[in-house]
């Protein structure tokens, strides 16, 4: 038997602690997966708000309290508390970095009144990383691997790799990296550069220098030992075009010996149609007569008209450009002249939000949309809806539509990331399709194949066999995870 291995696993955001969008997913479930697997797995995370002492039964860290941090001229302190991710199997260590006034705000990066993220936003995450550090040095845990995600956590790889290079207990330390959306940066002004105590040398194009600025994901990207992203196509596509890379696809490339995409798995115990809290009826795939209790009250809840031959399409996303919600702007009025009904759960942009509050209102029998973030009527969708759609310029992963296809809601999406990788395009393939797949990034394109699932919803006998491979796939996270424990080892075998 191989040794267990040590793995530090650092995320800005943690299901059921705090969310804002997929990343809190995978760090909620992928490190349970790999604690099950046998290995000393912990997880490091800022304490928000959301974050109640009482409710997750945190406590504190003696020898962890109220270590001084320094970030430029000002010093912050910092108490990291401890308690458990757990599920029915397993126990999973961790510990929470807290300062009230750095965390504890009503929203995790942005401020609401102006939309943008928090102005001290490098001094947020800079405190996060070093107290990471000092974390680690004060409990004198040594990890195998230190594994980071996104921005909020990537300028830990040049600490460790510059400033603690010498330091016996990351000496063999090896550091993964995975982006999960490469279009948050992290970018600041060139000072932000002085609060990190980085080394000059860090501050180059070769290092996290960025046309003048700093950025933190690009530090990541130039001092982790192994790169990830969340799918195949995604790890491609952004060495491709800034249209995926946002600038850094050049780095991308001349990285990609070292870049890998392994998709995501989904935590198939809170997305179980068979035993889902927040639905009326439950279902399976070998019966799912229940699926249609769930129409109705998905409908009754939007107070729209139930009629069995009418598709719903279910929409549950950030209301952003990245998913496409300019294309869905533009065909709306097409998609409503088909015989269907489309109910929306979302937040975001203003005019997004506008446009589709306007629909709603207009189309009384038609539409039904809910400005907010709420998880239990996400899962009603999931589960009330006959398709789901999914039209994003990008989508590094996506889990939505494998939720989708877990519920038996076949998915239209465009063929991008883990949407190319996960949906088979049900004309295109009759015996394997589970969804609908469209490719260029134009309005009629997303018509044309809503068009196509509306009609295909018809053919009662082939929409039931499409559904019953749709919910026959697996994605649960136990290959996923498998093949970051191989990762992790092939870097610990190299010197
Ligand atoms: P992203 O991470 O880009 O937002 P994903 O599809 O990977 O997209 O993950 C989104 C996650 O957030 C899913 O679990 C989805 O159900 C959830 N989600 C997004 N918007 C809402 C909302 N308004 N209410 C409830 N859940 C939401």
């Amino acid at each position: 038997m191989p040794k267990p291995l040590s793995i530090l696993y650092v995320s800005s955001e943690v299901v059921p602690f705090a969310k804002t969008g997929g990343l809190a997913d995978v760090s909620g479930a992928l490190p349970q997966v790999i604690r099950e697997m046998g290995h000393d797995i912990r997880i490091i995370m800022p304490k928000y708000a959301t974050v109640s002492d009482r409710k997750f039964k945190i406590h504190d860290i003696k020898r962890l309290t109220d270590m001084p941090i320094e970030i430029g001229d000002k010093t912050y302190l910092s108490s990291v508390k401890s308690s458990f991710l757990t599920n029915i199997r397993t126990k999973v260590q961790v510990y929470f970095v807290s300062n009230d006034d750095l965390y504890c705000r009503s929203d995790l990066y942005i401020d609401p009144k102006t939309k943008e993220g928090w102005p001290d936003n490098d001094d947020r995450f800079i405190f996060f990383c070093k107290s990471v550090i000092e974390t680690m040095l004060l409990l004198g845990w040594k990890p195998d691997i230190i594994h980071l995600n996104d921005w909020q956590s990537a300028i830990l790889a040049p600490m460790i790799k510059t400033m603690y290079a010498k330091e016996p207990l990351f000496k063999n330390t090896k550091i993964v990296f995975t982006i999960h959306n490469a279009a948050y940066q992290g970018i600041f002004p060139a000072d932000t550069f002085e609060k990190t105590d980085l080394p000059q040398k860090v501050m180059t194009p070769d290092g996290m220098e960025y046309h003048g600025n700093v950025n933190f994901m690009k530090a990541g990207l130039q001092y982790a030992d192994y790169i990830t992203t969340v799918s195949k196509t995604y790890s491609k596509e952004i060495q491709e075009s800034n249209d995926f890379g946002f600038g850094l696809e050049g780095i991308f490339k001349k990285k990609s010996r070292k870049l890998t995409g392994i998709l995501n798995g989904m935590d198939t115990d809170v997305w179980n149609p068979e035993d889902d809290e927040h639905i009326p009826a439950h279902y399976s795939k070998k019966d799912f007569s229940g699926k249609v209790e769930n129409k109705k009250a998905l409908l009754e809840r939007f107070k729209l008209p139930y009629d069995e031959k009418v598709p719903v399409i279910g929409i549950v996303t950030r209301l952003v450009d990245q998913k496409g919600l300019d294309l869905i702007e533009k065909r709306l009025d097409n998609m409503l002249k088909l015989k269907c009904q489309i109910v929306v759960l979302g937040s975001g942009q203003k005019e997004y939000e506008k446009m589709l509050q306007a629909a709603a209102k207009k189309n009384k029998k038609q539409v039904g949309v809910e400005i907010g973030f709420d998880e239990a009527l996400a899962h009603l969708i999931e589960a009330g809806s006959d398709m789901f759609l999914m039209p994003s310029k990008y989508e590094p992963c996506g889990l939505n539509q494998m939720y989708s296809l877990r519920y038996g809601t076949l998915p239209i999406v465009r063929a991008t990331g883990g949407l190319a990788d996960t949906v088979i395009d049900l004309n295109e393939n009759p015996k394997k399709g589970n969804g609908f797949v469209f490719d260029e990034y134009k309005a009629p394109k997303l018509l044309d194949a809503v068009k196509r699932a509306v009609k295909a919803y018809g053919d009662r006998e082939n929409w039931e066999a499409a559904m019953k491979r749709a919910m026959s796939a697996d994605f649960s996270w136990n290959r996923s995870a498998d093949k970051y424990v191989e990762l992790y080892r092939k870097l610990l075998k190299k010197k």
